[in-house]
């Protein structure tokens, strides 16, 4: 595993094989549970987005949000492995090495809820010559009881207002109260702080411009069950999406205003279905996340999923009321979005 969260700096860790992961996950942000107080690791943050080599480059920030212990992590490893092949066609590694970076699998004990970011940012040249910066973001929570609901929704909408693409993952299906969680990060007025941000951020970002406050949103669905119906990947997922976000007549008017608010609140919103990775990544204990126990269909995904995200052509560049943002801006929006919640 990389090495733990909590000091700041970019090192080197070496995993077997000749898989190389160079930084470490940063706690930047966390929530103890039931206090509802952010922690925010300023310095960490600091550390990351001033450094010379991106603080005048615009970002790409990815982060990577829903339940605990659904896969969240382990896909974020793959990212990983993608940025740092820099393009190389067999980027997903080799058959026998374990899978390092943000830590996976987990033990008993309860993760904390909070969000992580990779310490190294990885500069990416796009197609028309802009290098950008791109920053992955983890986050951690679970709405499974009422006392973390909240802290969850607060993790939530900052990862959406700092991203410029949120990953939504889901396991299995997408169900209404996924989407209610959505609409807590998006619009809603049920919890006092966060939503209240985001009606204001949503409104002035609408006063000012004609954009959406948020850019792209992916539901990615886990161990999609019902391949027989919508296929695996992007096309199956977006027809799911289509009919699922679909607004009837024949609807409740909630369900209604719920799939109205997430549609305006992103510029673009896809959906990718996901195959099970296989019994040993799902159960075994002694899985350490090498390629030979996962999966044909699921590597295979992951091939076409993340340069989906990820590629050159496809970055998308963090934008704030319609303008593109720099690191240095990045650090600015961080401090007072925290400050607008614990105020
Ligand atoms: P996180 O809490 O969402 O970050 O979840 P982790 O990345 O820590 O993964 C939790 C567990 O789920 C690990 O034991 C993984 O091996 C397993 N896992 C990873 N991806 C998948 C998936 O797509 N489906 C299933 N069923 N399990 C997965
Ligand atoms: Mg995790």
């Amino acid at each position: 595993m990389a090495t733990a969260a909590g000091d700041h700096g970019v090192e080197t860790s070496k995993t077997n094989g000749s898989v190389f992961v160079e930084g470490k996950p940063l706690q930047v942000i966390q929530c103890k549970e039931g206090e509802h107080k952010l922690t925010l690791d300023e310095d960490a943050i600091r550390d990351v987005l001033l450094s010379p080599e991106i603080c005048n480059k615009n970002v790409a920030v990815v982060s990577v949000a829903g339940a605990f212990r659904k896969g969240k992590s382990f896909l974020l490893d793959f990212f990983l492995r993608y940025l740092e092949a820099n393009g190389s066609e067999d980027w997903l590694g080799n058959d026998t090495a374990s899978l390092e970076g943000f830590p996976w699998r987990g033990g008993s004990e309860r993760d904390t809820t909070g969000m992580l970011l990779w310490s190294k940012p990885f500069v990416i040249k796009r197609p028309n010559g802009e290098e950008v910066a791109v920053l992955l973001m983890d986050t951690q929570g679970a709405f499974d009881s009422q006392s973390t609901v909240k802290d969850c929704a607060t993790v939530f909408a900052l990862s959406t207002l700092l991203s410029s693409v949120q990953v939504y993952n889901i396991s299995m299906q997408l169900q209404e109260n996924d989407l209610q969680h959505l609409q807590v990060v998006a619009l809603a007025s049920h919890y006092d702080k966060v939503p209240k941000l985001f009606t204001e951020y949503g409104r002035l970002a609408l006063q000012q411009s004609d954009c959406t406050p948020f850019q792209h949103l992916e539901f990615l669905v886990r161990d999609w069950p019902y391949a027989y119906e919508y296929d695996y990947g992007d096309e199956g997922g977006n027809k799911f999406l289509t009919k699922k976000l679909a607004i009837e007549d024949n609807q409740h008017p909630e369900l209604q205003c719920i799939r109205e608010h997430i549609k305006s609140c992103f510029s673009s919103i896809g959906c990718f279905l996901m195959p099970h990775p296989g019994l040993k990544v799902a159960n075994s204990p002694h899985f350490d996340g090498r390629l030979q126990d996962i999966e044909k269909e699921f590597k295979d995904a992951l091939k076409k999923f993340i340069p989906m995200v990820l590629s050159a052509e496809n970055l998308v560049v963090k934008k704030i009321q319609g303008e593109a943002i720099t690191a240095k801006q990045l650090l600015e929006y961080f401090k007072s979005y925290i400050k607008m919640y614990d105020s």
